[in-house]
């Protein structure tokens, strides 16, 4: 190419790169709803998978990734059902999951662990709007919603992701949603959200003693549970690495180096900043 052609061509992939984060910065992604089983949803494009149950008294999500998806997310029921939207189970306290809540709490109960409430409340996540709103209803253990025939129930297994992570199960459809406890690659332990990389394989071996064949995960493709088990293998060799590391005395920059190359955790990313640091002291 000549490099007229060349300077041509970066300046026009540069107009279209500006122009995507100028419409996405302004536009919320758009939002689709895929059916998993029988009354069963799937919300996707933006934040945290929503999972839609669908009963004769009213709709029960889990999770309502952020604010700006509200109405795409009340669409997106209405064009499964009229039903209302009654309750809110939330996975966690960050804002990609629970978000919305600030928009359904005058009209829905939303439901979480304690301790999701209390990290809501005291602020925990360092980039979450400010208006990120707490459950109404809150358990330590274990709570259960009986609508229209239909349970879903929540239970703290444990840490892992955060501090106060719920596996929300559906026992009648064999379906779990599993917050972050599952989400894309690799592991984003939140440490400052109370998380633990040692504790999340004991979480997530608590999650899969339950009956269910369906896992949708906080982030990416509805799997089963083979996959949740793969998940949590590859979560334990994750951290056998970096204890390997962490005790042949590598320095954080070191391990930081290494978890770019082998685990694609971009320098700068919340990886390095919430992870990195709490594995160095963790697994010491
Ligand atoms: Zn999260």
């Amino acid at each position: 190419m000549r490099k007229s052609t060349i300077m041509r061509a970066v300046a026009s992939a540069s107009f279209l790169v500006l122009s995507w984060v100028a419409y996405t910065q302004t536009q919320p992604a758009k939002l689709t709803i895929t059916k998993v089983k029988e009354d069963l949803y799937n919300i996707e494009g933006d934040g945290g998978n929503v999972a839609a149950l669908v009963t004769s008294e009213g709709v029960i999500l889990i999770d309502d990734k952020y604010e700006r998806d509200h109405d795409q997310i009340v669409a997106a029921v209405k064009s499964v059902t009229p039903q209302p939207i009654k309750y809110i189970f939330s996975t966690h306290h960050h804002e990609d999951h629970s978000g919305g809540n600030v928009q359904f709490v005058s009209s829905a109960i939303v439901v979480s662990t304690a301790q999701a409430r209390k990290n809501i409340v005291e602020h925990k996540q360092s980039n979450a709007a400010a208006n990120v709103t707490p459950a109404q209803f809150v358990y330590t253990q274990e709570a259960s919603v009986f609508l229209g025939g239909k349970e879903v129930r929540a239970r703290h297994f444990g840490r892992g992701h955060t501090n106060g992570d719920a596996i929300v199960y559906i026992p009648s459809l064999k379906t779990i949603h599993t917050g972050d406890l599952m989400a894309g690659v690799s592991p984003l332990i939140d440490y400052p959200g109370g998380g633990s990389v040692v504790e999340w394989t004991k979480t997530l071996d608590g999650a899969l003693g339950m009956d269910f064949d369906t896992v949708i995960p906080g982030h990416g493709k509805v799997t089963d549970k083979a996959g949740l088990k793969t998940y949590r293998d590859n979560v334990e060799k994750l951290r056998n690495r970096v204890a390997g590391l962490v005790k042949s005395g590598k320095s954080q920059d070191e391990v930081g180096k290494v978890m770019t190359e082998e685990y694609k955790w971009a320098p700068g990313s919340l990886n390095m900043q919430w992870s990195l640091p709490g594995l160095m002291t963790e697994l010491k």
